[in-house]
């Protein structure tokens, strides 16, 4: 027997079983689907590795298992996969790789709330064993370990730090021993554990065991609990629903529920089994490139090969969740070459349209699409940027918020062009922060005077879309924010203002005091209720664009604007008669302030702006 060494968890594990043990669980089952994961996971490794590593001749049993032992207080899962070997061991139990742990960390702590799914999602599963024991213990030998005595015994009580030895092993592969809490011992039940494995575990697709005495010829025998179907195989008319859905619960550890799927089988000059399902939640690291490509598994000849596949699909459809199963590629294929191999190249393009189809086909079902949308509509806009995909499938599959509806009710860029009306050139559309600000923004006034339809983009990386989104169907984009909209298709010669002397003297009258702030004074005839409104220089950034960059940490200078008045707004009468100087300034200050509000949602220097209100409404007060 080897000497025990100690060592200690890093800090994250122990953050992590500490929230293991202390947490109270509303579904503690979940530790089985876990361990059962894993095992599944560390057979499919052994395949793997030993197709790809054909010339070193490994001895191996073909005939994979994981297996449940009741012994005692002790509940066992026993697996024949790839096995860990010392350093391995050291590694994946007692750090944890993924930089998502904190995050999981953070939006526990966040969300006070320790969902299950989460930590099936978060990729932290063996640890999910402290919820129901005492203590664990692993022992494992990997493949290529032949001494049967350098297996290793790793043990934990979750405590902080962990034991690992080397002990006796006669088979290569992995038990996870758990000593079950008291509370616990209903795991010890063989009904219920089955019943958990029919509920989460049907679709692995290796066998799980449990040893039954056959009366009939007074032995025990290892039957299979789980029945797994590769339902890919199966033919479409003999699946239902419910099948499918519990293949993708089980495919994505309960990512949400799928809200459509497509399954086909492609027969020909390439031959190719797909099952694509885009679902109604994302998964929490889709933003991370490094770390995301998409969650497409790889199967060659109904072996799982590798998940994670660069360029298999557009970025922008990595929301898709599913497998690709083929016979025509090599078993031992690496990512590399993958990426270079004209059949991929195929497929690839195959499932693209194959997407492309599937998202159609949602968008004829309003309520689907619409939660789809607010899921993935942000990913989705990243496609007009993709010089590999069809700008014009995105720009119809592309939704907005409009003047015309109230804000769940999202229109395509196809009706918007059903409705434009007569003499109508451009699809109008305006930037800003939320529904609420847009809908009662002075830049809307006009239009809806006209009854003109505008498209709100309110998401933050709209602003950087419409530097890809030119025009639709060879009708250009048009921002109202900004200054090069040409109304005259829109407003009528009567409508139009002339700057007289009189008028030209006041915008000079206001210049005065605003010249550092706008590029010019103007007056316009687009404004209604309100008495001013801050248009864009079509040569600048807009707002919404400043507020991004901005954001991302840029130092952006100040965006200089033109103040528009509306000559027959009250106040700007009553503005207009003023004639003492430091009166008129501070109710130009006002107007500018104002404006600049709307604009921008927020003042740098409010307080200013506030006592200058309140200096102004002095003026009015008589007690
Ligand atoms: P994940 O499975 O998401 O990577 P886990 O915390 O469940 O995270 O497991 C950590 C690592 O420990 C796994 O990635 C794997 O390398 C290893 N491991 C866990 N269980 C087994 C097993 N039964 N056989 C071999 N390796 C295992």
């Amino acid at each position: 027997m080897s000497v025990k060494k100690k060592f200690l968890f890093k800090s994250e594990v122990k953050e992590l079983l500490n929230l293991m043990i202390n947490s109270l669980y509303s579904n503690k089952d979940i530790f089985l689907r876990e361990l059962l994961s894993n095992s599944s996971d560390a057979i499919d490794k052994l395949r793997f590795f030993i197709v790809s590593n054909k010339d070193k001749n490994i001895k191996f049993n073909d005939n994979f298992y994981i297996r449940l032992l009741i012994k005692g207080n002790k509940l066992i899962i026993r697996d024949n996969g790839i096995g860990m070997s010392y350093d391995e061991i050291i590694n994946n139990l007692g750090t944890i790789a993924k930089s998502g742990t904190k995050e999981f960390l953070n939006k526990i702590n966040k969300n006070n709330n320790l969902n299950d799914n989460l930590i099936g999602k978060f990729g932290v599963g063996f640890y999910s064993s402290f919820i129901v024991s005492n203590k664990v213990k692993v022992h494992t030998r990997h493949i290529l370990e032949n001494n049967k005595n350098n297996s290793i015994l790793w043990s934990s009580k979750g405590d902080g730090k962990f034991f690992v030895k080397k002990l006796y092993k006669k088979k290569y592969g992995t038990d996870i021993i758990l000593y079950l809490k008291e509370s616990c011992k209903e795991y010890l039940n063989k009904d219920n554990l089955f019943k958990i494995i029919n509920k989460y575990s049907n679709y692995i697709n290796i066998p799980i065991q449990y040893k039954f005495f056959n009366k009939d010829i007074k032995k025990y025998e290892w039957k299979r609990i789980n029945k797994y179907d590769a339902i890919w195989l199966k033919d479409k008319s003999c699946l239902s629903d419910k099948e499918y859905k519990n293949f993708y619960y089980n495919l994505t550890n309960n990512l949400g529920n799928p809200i459509i799927w497509s399954h086909n089988k492609v027969e020909g000059l390439y031959n190719y089994i797909s099952l694509l399902y885009i679902p109604d939640t994302s998964p929490w690291n889709i933003w991370n490139r490094d770390e995301y490509k998409n969650s497409i598994k790889l199967y060659i000849k109904r072996i799982f090969i590798m998940d994670d596949i660069e360029n298999l699909i557009p970025y922008c459809f990595r929301f898709v969740q599913g497998i690709i199963d083929t016979d025509d590629l090599p078993l031992n294929i690496s990512r590399e070459i993958l990426q270079n191999n004209d059949y991929f190249k195929k497929i690839s393009i195959s499932l693209t349209n194959r997407i492309f189809k599937m998202i159609n086909d949602l968008s004829l079902n309003k309520d689907k699409y619409n939660i789809f949308w607010k899921q993935f509509g942000f990913i989705l806009k990243e496609g007009l940027a993709d010089n590999n995909i069809d700008k014009n499938k995105i720009s119809c599959l592309l939704r907005f918020n409009s003047s015309k509806f109230n804000s769940d009710i999202f229109v395509s860029l196809e009706d918007y062009l059903n409705r434009m009306k007569i003499g109508q050139d451009k699809i109008f559309y305006i930037t800003s922060d939320n529904y609420i600000s847009a809908k009662n923004s002075p830049h809307l006034e006009l239009y809806n005077k006209k009854e003109i339809e505008v498209l709100f983009m309110l998401d933050k990386i709209d602003e950087w879309m419409m530097n890809y989104l030119t025009d639709f169907k060879g009708i250009n984009f048009c921002s109202i924010n900004k200054d090069n909209v040409n109304l005259s298709n829109i407003i009528s010669k009567n409508e139009e203002i002339f700057v007289d002397e009189n008028n030209s003297s006041f915008l000079n009258r206001i210049k005065l005091y605003l010249s550092d702030l706008v590029k010019d004074v103007r007056l316009t005839n687009c404004l209604d209720k309100f008495p001013v409104v801050l248009v864009t220089d079509s040569k600048d950034i807009s707002t919404q664009m400043l507020k991004l960059l901005r954001a991302t940490g840029k130092d952006v200078p100040k965006i200089k604007y033109y103040l528009d008045i509306n000559i027959n707004h009250i106040l700007i009468k009553y503005i207009r008669n003023i004639k003492d100087d430091i009166i008129f300034k501070k109710w130009v200050m006002f107007i500018y302030y104002q404006a600049l509000l709307i604009e921008t949602n927020s003042l740098d220097d409010s307080v200013n702006f506030i006592n200058l209100v309140n200096d102004l409404i002095n003026g009015f007060i008589i007690l």
